[in-house]
């Protein structure tokens, strides 16, 4: 089985209560969840937003290939009412960047009631239009290093060739990331 990892983050509404349905979804559409990290709060990171993040890094064991998995991520974000403005989000209403509200003064970027990204399939290096595994910016962000140094700091990078634990050493974000309370 392959260790399969994903980065859950939500800045809308109830964080934590976004995690958490996404990880049961997870669990019942994609696989059993064998390992979590603890949940941090991160400081919004390449656009202006006030909110901070809650991410969490979990562990899958799944049949399905990286690009069933993506599929079934992107349905969980729709059904937890992600808005992806300009490409529609699922639900019927035709794709525009107010959502089908009618309102002009509608924000390019609405805000994550849930993101989930593919970090590692194993050691599968995949590079499509669609899927890019390893995440091509995880070793850049703290908010995604320092859960998964949590997990498996010994985890090594396909690609880079270096482990969780250096990748997190070398890392030059400056982010905050506070761990929440269990
Ligand atoms: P980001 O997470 O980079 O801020 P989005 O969540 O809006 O951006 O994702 C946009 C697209 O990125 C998805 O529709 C998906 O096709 C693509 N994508 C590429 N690689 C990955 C990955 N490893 N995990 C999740 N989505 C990915
Ligand atoms: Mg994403």
């Amino acid at each position: 089985m392959k260790e399969v990892f994903i980065l859950s983050g939500s800045n809308r509404g109830d964080r934590q209560g976004f995690i958490s349905k996404a990880t049961d979804m997870i669990e019942q559409m994609a696989g059993a969840v064998v390992r979590k990290s603890s949940v941090y709060e991160t400081s919004p990171w390449g656009f202006d937003d006030p909110t901070p993040f809650l991410n969490q890094v979990i562990e899958i064991e799944t049949m399905l290939s990286p690009e069933d998995l993506l599929e079934i991520l992107l349905t969980i974000e729709v059904k937890l009412g992600r808005i992806r403005p300009f490409d529609g989000c699922g639900c019927g209403i035709p794709a525009s960047p107010d959502h089908g509200t009618g309102k002009k003064d509608a924000p390019a970027y609405a805000g994550r009631t849930i993101d989930l990204d593919i970090l590692f399939y194993g050691q599968r290096l995949i590079f499509t239009d669609k899927l890019m595994v390893p995440h091509p910016r995880l070793h850049e962000r703290a908010f995604t290093l320092v859960p998964l140094n949590e997990v498996v700091p010994e985890f090594v990078h396909p690609l880079l060739k270096k482990t969780i634990a250096m990748l997190l050493h070398e890392c030059r974000d400056q982010a905050k990331v506070k761990k929440m309370d269990d």
